[in-house]
């Protein structure tokens, strides 16, 4: 056994999407047919070779690896699909026409109602450790797959419709997503591509016409997901847990031409691809941190090969700063917490190294000292983006050994002052009298103030130069949990007008336009949304 990293703390939660909850959710719900593989025989509502579908080039890699990784399945129509949402710039991106989208082809197409032609529908399997505890089997039970684009720069990009109907992983759970966390994925997923952070891409938003029961019933929504891909550590999980060695070499194969193909030329390619996964999870949680990101759901099947941010269920980002914090309302442990984020995604990245151990050496104890090694590459990894990230955000040009205190004490002030996150850094790089202003007690801020100022001193580059870069990775505004939640109240109530402006505002959210924004204000004491909820 490869030694995981220690302190992390039990599995006692279990997720919302677990099967006990979703078979009490399935029973309040309409009752659904069980979707089996031959629900890929024609359906009346569905239509292919349509001539007013939309016409996008697909070329489905994944689709052309063996059964046992996926279960061909179509979307369930919906009974009145409505565009809330359509996200011009990246369908431009990705090759997509713009008109043809918005047209009724188009909006039938992001519903799950109409296939276009060259879609190949598929529900993806994984496994996955949830709050660390492992679940054989989860895999797309809400998700379908239409199929691959290749966008102009040649990058293979994932077209996925969520909550488009029941697949044969559904387990006891409906297939479907209500409006707030369609609308929250969208919202914060376009928000942290606006702040550079590598991430899953939000194509459009369609309501569906149909209520979805949960605690209560609720407005149905689909949402249509780009991802490099959808490849996960649960989805090695899922074959080597099956013993099927075969199934895991394919797959390193497939996830390495597709995200790291100079790994193939290397003398050890699957060791090659664990430490490029491991270096791309260590600059995205380092990432995360520098924008106060609390990811919050954190599981293997959450943890995508890529190194993009999948999952926005529960996330949430910091107002005050307070590395103990957590949203997510079923994690009592704080499993998931701000501070804890680089220890765990180490714990998911040793459990990817389990998985590729066969076929990182044939002989054992040489392949577990090869696997240990690249997964205790991750803390220095990680120490060296997280310094790298955070001297930035401080404004120097370079990184000396005490940079990393000053950062620490910084962090430590805002900490104890209960000083906005995000505003601090960006206040420091404007007019730190201002900065002052955000804590408890500006005496201890003040201090160190001086000490940074001090530093800068040394700093080669002019203080102008300084500040206009500090503002271009200090985001003025962040999708404040507050402001998402109001988003979300006021469009199950028929106001898009808070969405619209949210969208609008966090796709620039380092411009003085940003600034002005009464986005930026954090909550009053009374504002405060302190839980969220997995997105089931
Ligand atoms: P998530 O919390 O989104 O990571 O989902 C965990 C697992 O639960 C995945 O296998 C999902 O496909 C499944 N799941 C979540 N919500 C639903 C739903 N409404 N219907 C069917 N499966 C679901
Ligand atoms: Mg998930």
């Amino acid at each position: 056994m490869l030694a995981l990293p220690s302190g992390v703390s039990p599995a006692v939660n279990a997720c919302p999407a677990c099967p006990a909850r979703l078979a009490a959710m399935a029973r309040l719900a309409r009752p659904h047919a069980r979707t089996t593989l031959d629900d890929a025989l024609p359906s009346a509502h569905l239509r292919r070779m349509d001539a007013s579908l939309p016409s996008i080039p697909f070329d489905n890699s994944y689709a052309r690896l063996p059964d046992g990784f996926f279960a061909r399945v179509r979307p369930t129509p919906v009974a009145e699909p409505r565009l809330l949402l359509l996200n011009e710039p990246l369908a431009r991106d990705l090759g997509l026409d713009v008109g043809q989208l918005r047209a009724p082809g188009g909006v039938s197409t992001l519903a799950g109602n109409a296939l276009p032609d060259g879609a190949d529908p598929l529900a993806m399997a994984y496994a996955g450790h949830q709050f660390g505890n492992w679940v054989p089997q989860l895999g797309d039970g809400r998700a379908i797959l239409l199929g691959e684009i290749l966008d102009d720069a040649g990058t293979r990009r994932d077209l996925q419709l969520k909550g488009a109907g029941r697949t044969p992983f559904s387990r006891g759970g409906d297939g479907r997503a209500w409006l707030g966390p369609v609308l929250r994925e969208y919202v914060v997923s376009e928000a942290m591509a606006a702040l550079g952070v590598p991430t899953t891409r939000a194509l459009a938003a369609v309501a569906t016409g149909e209520t979805v029961l949960r605690e209560t019933a609720l407005p149905g929504a689909v949402l249509t997901r780009v991802a490099r891909s959808h490849v996960r550590v649960g989805t090695f999980q899922f074959f080597i847990a099956r013993g099927d060695i075969d199934a895991v070499r394919a797959l390193v194969e497939h996830v390495a031409r597709r995200h790291y193909p100079e790994t193939l030329e290397a003398d050890n390619p699957p060791l090659a691809l664990l430490e490029a996964v491991i270096a791309a999870q260590a600059e995205l949680v380092s990432h995360w941190q520098s924008i106060g990101f609390v990811h919050g759901v954190m599981n293997t099947d959450n943890c995508s090969i890529s190194g993009d941010t999948i999952d926005y269920g529960p996330c949430a980002f910091l107002d005050d700063y307070d590395p103990e914090t957590v949203f997510s309302s079923i994690d009592r442990a704080g499993r998931y917490a701000y501070r804890n984020q680089p220890q765990l995604a180490q714990w998911n990245l040793a459990n990817l190294a389990q998985c590729l151990l066969p076929l990182i050496d044939e002989d054992g104890e040489r392949a577990i000292a090869l696997a240990q090694a690249a997964v205790d590459a991750f803390d220095s990894c990680h120490e060296v983006a997280w310094q790298r990230r955070f001297a930035a955000k401080l404004g120097l040009a370079d990184t000396r050994p005490d940079d990393a205190e000053l950062v620490r004490d910084l962090l430590d002030t805002m900490a104890s002052g209960h000083a906005d996150f995000t505003l601090a850094f960006r206040r420091l790089s404007d007019d730190a009298t201002t900065a002052r202003t955000l804590y408890d007690e500006p005496a201890a801020f003040d201090a160190w103030h001086t000490r940074w100022l001090d530093r800068v001193a040394d700093d080669p580059r002019p203080a102008s130069e300084r500040a206009a870069a500090m503002q271009r990775i200090n985001p003025a505004v962040i999708p404040r949990n507050h402001r998402v939640e109001a988003m979300i109240v006021a469009a199950v109530a028929g106001d898009l007008e808070p969405l619209d402006t949210l969208v609008s505002t966090l796709a620039d959210p380092f411009s003085g336009d940003a600034d002005a924004s009464e986005l930026t204000t954090p909550p009053e004491p009374g504002e405060r949304v302190t839980a969220t909820f997995c997105g089931t």
